[in-house]
């Protein structure tokens, strides 16, 4: 089995590069963060304070969390048998699922999860720690990552896209809280695995971005994309 590996911080474009890629290769695209955020929504719709990591971890054993392809490939998360896709994607979910996610034992309980998959099929999985804790001997790293500004901006426009009404200041701000949160927790902070490739994508196109993980996982694996 082949898998790639892309970190890096939040608005990046790792999902939208990942799963482009993955179409055109033929993989299973696994967007990790959308497990992170399905247990922050449990623990958010229960009134739990994402921070109190002991009511955090006791929701553990009561969760149902299944990670789904629907007929167009697409993943979609299940909380107790329910979609809960879309809901994962409020920005208040966010920050839950960073403080969740700083949580050694939910990290613990979602390892399995994610090695599976990569066990199962040809995988891209992004994520913050996938080069460096889930997949460490990956055929492919990528820390895929862009300033500030132009990570805010991309995140701005996807949600006001979305229907949501954020300022721009509000997603810039709360997106340095989170990465700042990320980088900086004890339990698989968010880092560039050694041997991962570096991408800065401040100033490159979608496609671009597209072509640049592409050749590397071609030069790396011998596959050819679509
Ligand atoms: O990628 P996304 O922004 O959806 O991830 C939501 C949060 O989940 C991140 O801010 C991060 O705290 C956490 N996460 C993580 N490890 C991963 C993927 C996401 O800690 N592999």
């Amino acid at each position: 089995m082949i898998s790639v590996a892309i970190d890096g911080p939040s608005g990046a474009g790792k999902s939208s590069v990942a799963k482009k890629c993955a179409e055109l290769f033929g993989f299973v695209y696994v967007d990790t963060g959308a497990i992170y955020r399905t247990i922050g929504l449990a623990a958010f719709n229960r009134g739990i304070d994402t921070k109190d990591s002991t009511a955090v971890i006791s929701l553990l054993p009561e969760l149902s969390i299944d990670l789904r392809y629907n007929e167009n490939g697409e993943q979609r998360m299940f909380l107790s048998g329910v979609d809960v896709s879309g809901e994962i994607r409020r920005p208040e979910i966010s920050m839950c699922a960073s403080n969740v996610s700083a949580i050694a034992e939910v990290r613990d309980y979602l390892t399995d999860m994610q090695r599976n998959m990569a066990k199962r099929y040809d995988v891209i999985m992004d994520g913050r720690d996938i080069g460096t804790v889930i997949l460490p001997d990956a055929d492919v790293k990528v820390f895929l990552t862009a300033s500030a500004d132009a990570r805010a901006d991309r995140r701005y426009k996807e949600l006001i896209n979305k229907g949501s009404k954020v300022s721009y200041e509000e997603v810039l701000n709360d997106m340095k809280r989170r990465d700042e949160q990320d980088i900086n927790r004890a339990a698989a902070p968010l880092k560039a695995a050694e041997d991962a490739v570096y991408l800065d994508t401040s100033s490159m196109s979608f496609d671009d971005s597209v072509k640049n993980v592409c050749r590397l996982i071609s030069e790396k694996t011998g596959r050819q994309p679509k």
